[in-house]
């Protein structure tokens, strides 16, 4: 991997999410070696994913490049590589590019679409969880308008204008909401020879209600801007089939449609090797103490999403978002330089700092601990929250000129269909 040998420890971190970049930055400049190694070279900002797939932003304004984030520190290494296992005994890591040993492991790999063992589903539908993918689902929206533009057959034009989303959490309820404003504001101005109203846009969701970890006020604020924009919300609707066709639920409702875009569910991305005990099988999270030790594994840890350190407070583990990831991380740069030293841990507290969801243009909602409110306030306070978490100064000009300028033109500036997405036969 041609890393130097150096006479300090040397920390490996799998995975440039939300908890590897924050641990690179607390441990930037200090006396230990880190190599970063990430599948990709950039970070994604993963909450704006859906404005890249409903052509709102372009997907360079929400990653950001990798070696960009570690050239500032002089004890930093990245590698571009998939990490196939861990050989927790010999202290190593296998990867695609060689094997590199360790002092201490970081594994902060996140999550991967979860289809629940459907094959069918997993072949026919659009996941969100990668920017090729987001790109994806860009392309295949744009895709079907210009082919229903010249499909006179009128069945076959209302499924490719019928677009179903699967999983009423934050992701789909956001999707929808995007999706929706396309075929309000943009439908009816580029695609003059489509009939907007021949569009529908479904949120399933298996549970009785959308957004389902925030307040019943949310859900229901959330499910009634959703209804304004002309989404179709069905709960209590589980999807069991989907054929590239046609759309199967639980219910007597089956839908034709060409797009059925699955935000339905994750699992932990694992890496093979360490011992099952270590792993909750149900979820795919590896086991964790209050330091974010792995169970079994003094020198490995485990943080963000694919950790799980049940407490009181939280028997099942974080929520799976980001603030879990950046503070499990920051403590834990903290607590390696006193492992280092030999000085006592600090054990892990979580900082809740409230949810949100956009539905759209002066559509949200926000739940803080003393305080839940909805509308125009919530969708500005998002847009804040957001702007500023975002990784990068140019990403967040960016993201905020499109941002005012979609505001102003009741636009969406992404309309490309830069690489065609084919779907399986
Ligand atoms: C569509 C979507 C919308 C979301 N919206 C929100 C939101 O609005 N608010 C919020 O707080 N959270 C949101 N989340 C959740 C949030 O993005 C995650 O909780 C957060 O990214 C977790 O950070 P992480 O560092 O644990 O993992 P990630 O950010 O997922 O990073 C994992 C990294 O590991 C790398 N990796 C994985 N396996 C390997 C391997 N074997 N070898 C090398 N590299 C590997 C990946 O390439 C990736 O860069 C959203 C998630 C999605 C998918």
């Amino acid at each position: 991997m041609n890393i130097p040998q150096v006479n300090v420890p040397r920390l490996v971190i799998i995975g440039g999410g939300f908890a590897g970049i924050n641990l690179v930055k607390a441990l930037g400049n200090k006396p230990i070696q880190v190599v970063l190694i990430d599948k990709r070279n950039y970070h994604t900002f993963q909450p704006l994913l859906y404005q890249v797939s409903s052509a709102g932003l372009e997907p360079d304004s929400i990653a950001y490049p990798l070696r960009k984030i570690i050239k500032r520190y002089k004890n930093m290494y990245f590698r571009m590589t998939k990490v196939r296992s861990i050989d927790a005994e010999a202290k190593e890591i296998h990867t695609d590019i060689g094997v590199i040993g360790y002092d201490y492991l970081v594994i902060a790999t996140g999550t991967k679409t979860n289809y629940f063992g459907n094959k069918a589903i997993e072949a026919h539908s659009m996941p969100m969880k990668k920017v090729p993918q987001a790109l994806n689902i860009r392309s295949l929206i744009l895709q079907n308008f210009e082919q229903a533009a010249i499909t006179n057959d009128k069945a076959a034009r209302k499924a490719l204008l019928t677009f179903v989303i699967v999983g009423g959490g934050p992701t789909g309820v956001e999707l929808a909401g995007a999706i929706a404003e396309l075929k309000n504001q943009i439908l009816p101005k580029d695609y003059r020879d489509l009939i907007a109203s021949d569009m529908q846009i479904y949120l399933l969701e298996g549970g009785a209600r959308v957004l389902s970890t925030m307040s019943d006020e949310a859900s229901k604020k959330a499910a009634r801007f959703l209804t304004q924009l002309g989404v179709l919300v069905h709960c209590n609707t589980f999807v069991k089939d989907y054929d590239g066709k046609k759309v199967t639920t639980n219910l007597s409702l089956q839908l034709e449609s060409e797009t059925l875009i699955w935000a339905a569910g994750v699992t932990g991305d694992v890496v093979k090797g360490l011992k099952a005990e270590a792993l909750m099988e149900r979820t795919n999270r590896y086991k964790v103490n209050a330091y974010n030790q792995v169970e079994g594994y003094p020198d490995i840890f485990a943080l963000g999403d694919i950790a799980l350190m049940a407490s009181d407070a939280y028997p099942n583990g974080h929520p799976q978002v980001a603030q879990p990831a950046i503070q499990q991380a920051q403590l834990l740069g903290k607590n390696i330089l006193k492992l280092m030293e030999g000085k006592p841990l600090k054990k892990f507290k979580y900082m809740d700092k409230g949810s949100m969801a956009t539905v759209g243009r002066n559509k949200a909602v926000v739940d803080l601990k003393h305080y839940k409110f909805g509308g125009f306030f919530a969708w500005f306070i998002w847009m804040f929250v957001h702007l500023m978490a975002l990784v990068g100064f140019r990403n967040r000009v960016l993201v905020f000129f499109n941002w005012c300028y979609n505001y102003i033109n009741f636009d969406k500036a992404s309309r490309l269909i830069i690489r065609p997405f084919y779907k399986l036969k």
